[in-house]
């Protein structure tokens, strides 16, 4: 008998605590997770999933369009935000399903209630049971930051827009970053006029400068309105239930939501780590060391509690090598290098390795190459936007050291490009590479 309830207590049931649970499982380990929100995390819930099916959906505007000059009659082409927000989020229902599966079907007991920590080896839960545990794996992700501002309470963040009553006509998103970016683009394809406000010149900070002024271009052709060095001052409620915001200028804008994407904080406030001995890092993130392990031999974390890469494949990764590590004695790490991502913006963005002034500043000399091109179908539907491809490698060697994109499907282009920096590829092998035409994934191996 052990000396405790369970081998392995999880705290949270996103993407990082539930590969940790399920594979801590299946190496015979005694699992419990708890959750005090639904089963799936961010990413399934509130994040990626129901936001790439919105993306999905808002793009169908510009295909109607691309329609329409090929040959289609779309007879009164209407859209209703309603009908899109349950199937979302019936979608939604149906993953949070899978996921309590996966759980159910690995012998993983599942906790719906909120879990603090006591101790090194101890939980309370919200209902008052308190439980023992041999180790413990905080997983409980990140959450919106809202800034101090007059009248932020109107405000929303993105845990709550899949949840609107009605599609906002006038929308102002703050901050330029990935979910700013990405809503930013689906209310404006969806028909709502859209305002950013950024407290710089820069959006999406720590991408490719080029990629990013292609983005900014497009976006403002596609008319959403930037205002750039510009803060959320407050926000006031009107009668008519319309918001009046203050941005630091001369005018203040009416809007009928204000959406806030000003980054996201690890969501420990509350979470008992100091009864265990964890000091939280300043913006209150669980301090781990290559192994996920914590000041507090029996604790870990994994995901954005971290704060290193919020991203959930990394939170996977993390989940499967602590499970595998301290359950399956199987020694993995994870590799934090030339992590690539995407911003499913419109376009969309895709990114892997050192950007050009990163790349400059480690190696001295780089070579840049890049192609500037207009996707065929935008030449046939005789839509402007170009594309952008830009790839930096060391001077020296030829070796790949970034590859960043804009332009259609670039996310999925994106990840073999990925694969080829990893292993280590060159200029030249791209180069020897025989072209897929007539594609846009093309334009990599023909970078001039
Ligand atoms: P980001 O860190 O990407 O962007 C935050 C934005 O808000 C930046 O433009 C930043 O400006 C600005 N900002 C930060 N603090 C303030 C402030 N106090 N006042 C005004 N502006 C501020 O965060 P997001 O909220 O967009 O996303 C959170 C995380 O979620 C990301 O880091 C990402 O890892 C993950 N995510 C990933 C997605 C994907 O993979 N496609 C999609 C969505 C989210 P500045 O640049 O000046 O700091």
């Amino acid at each position: 008998m052990s000396e405790f309830d369970y081998d392995l207590f999880v705290i949270g049931a996103g993407s990082g605590g539930v590969r940790a649970s399920r594979v801590a499982s299946s190496h015979g380990a005694k699992v419990a997770v708890a959750e005090e929100y639904r089963i799936g995390g961010t990413c399934v819930i509130r994040g990626c999933v129901p936001k790439k099916l919105l993306v999905y959906a808002s793009m169908f505007a510009e295909e109607l369009n691309h329609a329409e000059q090929m040959g289609w009659t779309i007879d009164e082409a209407k859209f209703d935000w309603k009908r899109l927000r349950d199937h979302v989020n019936g979608d939604v229902d149906r993953l949070n399903g899978l996921y309590t599966n996966t759980l159910e079907n690995h012998n993983v007991e599942r906790i719906l209630e909120r879990a603090t920590v006591t101790g090194p080896n101890s939980v309370k839960l919200a209902s008052g049971r308190e439980v023992t545990a041999k180790y413990i794996l905080v997983a409980v992700g990140a959450w919106p930051y809202m800034p101090d501002v007059p009248g932020v309470e109107h405000c929303i963040s993105s845990n709550e827009v899949f949840h609107l009553d009605e599609q906002p006509k006038r929308l102002i998103v703050v901050g330029a970053g990935y979910i700013a970016m990405e809503f930013a683009g689906i209310f404006n394809a969806l028909g709502s006029h859209v305002t950013v406000v950024n407290r710089t010149q820069t959006i999406l900070r720590g991408y490719d400068e080029g990629v990013t002024d292609r983005l900014l271009s497009i976006a403002t052709a596609r008319g959403i309105d930037f205002r750039m060095d510009s803060s959320l001052v407050s926000v006031e409620k009107q009668d008519d239930g319309s918001l009046l915001v203050d941005i630091g200028g001369p005018q203040k804008l009416e809007a009928d939501q204000v959406l806030i994407a000003t980054g996201r904080v690890p969501k420990t406030e509350g979470l008992g780590l100091e009864n265990a001995g964890i000091q939280l890092g300043p913006k209150g993130e669980v301090p781990v060391d290559e192994k996920n392990a914590t000041t507090c031999e029996s604790i870990y974390a994994v995901g954005d509690v971290t704060d290193r890469i919020q991203l959930t494949p990394v939170a996977i990764r993390e989940g499967q090598a602590f499970a595998d590590r301290v359950f399956g004695k199987i020694d993995r790490a994870v590799d934090y290098d030339n992590v690539p991502a995407a911003v499913f913006s419109q376009p969309p963005l895709g990114c892997v390795g050192l950007t050009e002034s990163q790349a400059r500043e480690k190696f001295g000399s780089v070579k840049v190459y890049s192609s500037d091109f207009r996707p065929m179908k935008n030449i046939f539907s005789h839509t402007p936007e170009r594309g952008l491809y830009r790839m930096i490698t060391d001077a020296d060697s030829g070796k790949i050291l970034g590859i960043h994109m804009i332009g259609p499907e670039s996310p999925e282009i994106l990840q073999l490009a990925a694969v080829a920096i990893k292993g280590g590829l060159t200029k030249e092998d791209f180069d020897a590479t025989v072209a897929v035409h007539p594609s846009m994934s093309e334009e990599l191996v023909l970078l001039k």
